[in-house]
């Protein structure tokens, strides 16, 4: 197949993992034949450093030609002055909103190899798999707000339309489809009227997903379930707000924010692909970065944009042997213990290919 990605590097450590995984999705690529062009263009700190702009036009037409981004990350201390009318995020809000990229998935492994990192003990991680689809473009960080003048009240608003849920829990129940067919959806219909709106609708998007086990979790009692029996849960569907603040609670499952990859997808195949983490501008340049949320991502972007299932899977079990076999960035070294560098990570990730 033939394909071009556009890779934005970024900020920080963005240009050290996004080349670990350019360089893995270049060896499957050759592996099986695959045609695949990658296209470098600016975004976040180092556009508004070159162009003023977080988010260039030459960047927004390198990645319309293309069939998927692979993004670093954004940001750092030189641009972190709030009140800057040019931001390094803008230029990723831009892309999620160009795109209109309203599906975030992000799915949470435990390693048991990994279950010293953790807070939770090794058994409770044994058979830890999930993946969250969170609402990406809706909800109370887009809905209504304000201020009052008088500084003593302030409101936000959280507001969903019908088709906005039909489409996320769509992409729910068909990534359940492909993996345990276990679907919980999570809200507070309890309290919320836009939570009643929210579980009526993805009961009657289960109508076509017949195949897909749904149940629904009020989200104060996810946010329990997540910690006494993480391994119960299969596909997590949840709005901007509730997914936000899940996702990142789960996120300590997997041992290290290093870890954790993740896809925001729209109406069609193209997609976005990043680490879950940030810029870590304390340990940039040093060869400490784990690639392994990058690398995972471009797994996430052979299966979901370019349909290359085996690939993506090829990837991962890489990816799993390397750490079974002991591989570790200093992230996820035990401590006081050895570690190997970004490059050497990558590079026991690609001899298993
Ligand atoms: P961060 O994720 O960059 O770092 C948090 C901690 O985790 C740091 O100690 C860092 O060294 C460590 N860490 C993160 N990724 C790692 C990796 N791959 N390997 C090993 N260790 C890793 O979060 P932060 O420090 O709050 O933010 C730093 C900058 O990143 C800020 O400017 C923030 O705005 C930006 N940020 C960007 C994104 C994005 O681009 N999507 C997301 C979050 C934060």
């Amino acid at each position: 197949m033939k394909a071009t990605i556009t890779v934005l590097p970024g900020d920080g450590i963005g240009p050290e993992v996004t080349a670990q995984a350019v360089r893995v999705l270049e060896k499957i690529g050759g592996k099986h034949d695959h045609d695949f062009t990658f296209q470098e263009a600016l975004m976040g700190g180092i556009a508004i450093d070159k162009t003023g702009n977080p988010l260039p036009d030459e960047t927004l037409k390198a990645c319309e030609q293309s069939s998927a981004i692979l993004l670093g990350a954004v940001g750092g201390p030189q641009w972190s002055d709030p009140t800057a009318p040019v931001r390094p995020e803008q230029g990723l809000l831009g892309l999620r909103k160009h795109f209109d990229l309203f599906a975030n998935l992000r799915p949470v492994k435990a390693y048991p190899a990994l279950a010293q990192h953790t807070p939770l003990r090794a058994e409770l991680l044994d058979g830890v798999d999930m993946l969250f689809v969170r609402e990406l473009t809706g909800g109370i960080y887009f809905g209504p707000r304000q201020e009052q003048g008088d500084g003593l009240s302030a409101y936000d608003t959280e507001l969903y339309t019908v088709p906005e849920v039909e489409r996320v829990a769509q992409v729910a129940f068909r990534a359940a489809q492909g993996r345990r067919r276990k679907l919980t959806s999570v809200d507070k219909a309890n309290v919320l009227a836009s939570m009643r709106l929210w579980r009526r609708t993805v009961v009657k998007v289960h109508e076509d997903y017949a195949d897909v086990e749904l149940d629904h979790v009020l989200v104060d009692a996810c946010t329990m379930y997540l910690m006494t029996r993480p391994a119960a849960f299969d596909v997590i569907l949840a709005s901007n707000m509730f997914g936000d603040i899940l996702s990142d609670e789960a996120s300590v499952l997997a041992g290290s924010l290093g870890m954790l990859p993740s896809a925001s997808l729209g109406a069609g195949t193209f997609g976005l692909y990043e680490p879950v983490h940030g810029s870590a501008p304390d340990i940039a340049g040093q060869g400490k970065a784990n690639p392994t949320g990058t690398i995972l991502s471009a797994a996430m972007l052979l299966r979901y944009s370019l349909g290359l299932e085996a690939e993506a899977r090829a990837v991962e079990t890489a990816l799993e042997q390397t750490l079974a076999a002991g591989a570790r960035t200093a992230d996820i070294a035990p401590r006081g213990g050895s570690f190997v560098s970004t490059g050497e990570f990558a590079g026991d990730v690609l001899a298993r290919l």
